[in-house]
């Protein structure tokens, strides 16, 4: 389970996360919803611990802050970033001795080719596209088997097929028990994903709604309606 209690988020002046509360089930996929400016980067940035904040998120049940919480997730941040010395192979084997993971060789074909990365491993991070390191970035938070995977507009930057493969990881995920938020403005690209959607706006949860009661194709109007924003 994923927590989110009270959290409240100031830069300087500006709130930008106002007492906002949600929870994602084990197993379950919440998708935070909203506009640009919303703020979804910065929940997601506090629960990954980036920030500091007011509130309580548990993670597993365990408080986000303590070590053993930061070993259940991983984030997958809006913009990659990669070293520009290491290969894509170094930077995956670099970040499963930071966990100390096992990934097997045939695991990391398999990943390699889910995002056609496989001649793309010696590359350099200088060498690399924004898409084709938010695929690395992604493959960086696999290849730790997390509990938890917070992927923040993890769609956007990538190829039709890289999208498609990425929903079929979220799937698979899922199918394993993981517990996922993904934060995104494109309701299109998370329709087939969800199991609980928060629209956010101006800093709040405007709406809670979850799958069992709410249609797909009624989500979208439901998302117009609390935000004020025009269908276009
Ligand atoms: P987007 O989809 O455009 O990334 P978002 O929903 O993720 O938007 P946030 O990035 O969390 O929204 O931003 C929420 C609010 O906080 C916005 O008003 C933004 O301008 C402000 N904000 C975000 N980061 C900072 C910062 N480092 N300093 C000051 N204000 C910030």
């Amino acid at each position: 389970m994923l927590e989110v209690m009270n959290l409240t988020k100031k830069y300087g002046k500006t709130i930008a996360v106002d007492n906002v509360g949600f929870a994602v089930p084990d197993g379950r996929i919440g998708i935070l919803l909203g506009p640009n400016g919303a703020g979804k980067s910065t929940v997601i940035k506090s629960i990954a611990g980036l920030l500091k904040y007011k509130g309580t998120i548990r993670i597993q049940g365990l408080n986000s802050r303590t070590m053993e919480a930061k070993r259940c997730f991983a984030y997958v941040p809006e913009m990659p970033y990669m070293y520009d010395a290491l290969t894509v192979r170094e930077h995956i084997e670099f970040i499963t001795r930071a966990y100390g993971v096992e990934c097997t060789e045939e695991e990391l074909k398999m990943l390699f080719d889910r995002f056609e990365l496989t001649d793309k491993q010696e590359k350099l991070g200088s060498e690399l596209s924004k898409g084709m390191m938010q695929k690395v970035s992604i493959c960086c938070a696999l290849v730790i088997k997390p509990k938890v995977i917070l992927l923040d507009e993890p769609m956007v930057g990538l190829d039709p097929a890289a999208i498609r493969e990425l929903k079929t990881v979220i799937l698979d995920l899922r199918e394993k028990g993981c517990t996922i938020l993904i934060s995104t403005h494109m309701l299109e690209m998370v329709r087939d994903l969800w199991d609980a959607t928060f629209v956010m706006d101006g800093g709040h949860i405007l709406g809670t709604y979850v799958k069992e009661n709410v249609a797909n194709e009624d989500l979208e109007e439901l998302f117009f309606s609390v935000t004020g924003q025009k269908a276009s």
